[in-house]
């Protein structure tokens, strides 16, 4: 059974990615952290849909619970496989350098950079076995340009990007693209204390963007037709740079 795993998608872009795999046949692992409802509701609303998935709960900035729950639920399913990573789960902690504290460094990394290797490194063994993959990682325009009070997310997501290009060239031979997707200001909960109004300005296409128009890009990066498409970052931001 073809199979997607979408980290972080109780909630927001990934959950919009994920209802959107689910359309397109894919058996869906929605994975979350604690909000336990909103995976509920996620997973519901794909099944509803004539859908198909199951809850992974998995802290992703926590290494053994990689290893031990992604790890395992891989082992007990051979008849699953993950075709379709999407690396989606992702937390921001603002101030400025100067007053930035070591947790808010280590969080902001563990769960964006570290996350990333530390999953993607497992689901890519059946990949290459199997000679085909998408792998899609979500990074940020702050991961493009930098922005201030965001040294920590800017370099999870830089550090992505990079990751994203070495990874596109030691996986195109197996037949695995690796792509990156830059949303711009996206109207989740992420952003919900921001000042729409006034930000709005700053944006050629003048509003913040939905999880869906994400999705869309996801959804055009990993169908079959895109494999000679990798090592690319698309971002998708209303022509905000
Ligand atoms: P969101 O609405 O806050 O949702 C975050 C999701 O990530 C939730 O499903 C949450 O699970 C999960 N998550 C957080 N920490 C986790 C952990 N340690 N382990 C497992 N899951 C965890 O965020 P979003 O706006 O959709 O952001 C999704 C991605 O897009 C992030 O990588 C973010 O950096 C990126 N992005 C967002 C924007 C934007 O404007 N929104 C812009 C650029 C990039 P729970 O429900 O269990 O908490």
């Amino acid at each position: 059974m073809k199979t997607a795993l979408v980290t972080g998608s109780s909630r927001g872009i990934g959950k919009a990615i994920a209802i959107k795999r689910a359309e397109k046949g894919y058996y869906v692992l929605v994975n979350f952290h604690s909000n336990k409802n909103a995976a509920d509701e996620a997973l519901n609303h794909i099944q509803s849909n004539g859908g198909n998935g199951e809850l992974l709960q998995m802290d992703v900035s926590n290494r053994n619970d990689i290893k031990n729950i992604l790890g395992d639920w891989i082992k007990t399913n051979p008849d699953k496989a993950i075709e379709v990573l999407v690396n989606n789960a992702g937390i921001k902690d603002d101030s400025l350098m100067l007053w930035m504290k070591d947790e808010q460094w280590d969080s902001v990394l563990q769960t964006n950079l570290d996350s990333f290797f530390f999953i993607t490194r497992i689901v890519i063994e059946n990949m290459v076995f199997d000679r085909y993959g998408r792998i899609i990682n979500i990074v940020s325009l702050s991961g493009l340009k930098g922005l201030p009070g965001q040294v920590n997310y800017s370099a999870a997501k830089a550090g992505i990007i990079g990751a994203t290009k070495a990874m596109a060239q030691e996986l195109g031979r197996s037949g695995i693209t690796v792509n990156a997707v830059a949303p711009g200001f996206i109207q989740t909960s992420m952003t919900e204390d921001m000042d729409e109004k006034n930000l709005k300005k700053l944006i050629p296409v003048n509003r913040f963007g939905t999880p869906e128009e994400v999705a869309h890009a996801v959804a055009f990066l990993v169908s079959p037709e895109a494999g000679y498409i990798t090592s690319q970052v698309l971002s998708v931001n209303g022509g905000l740079f």
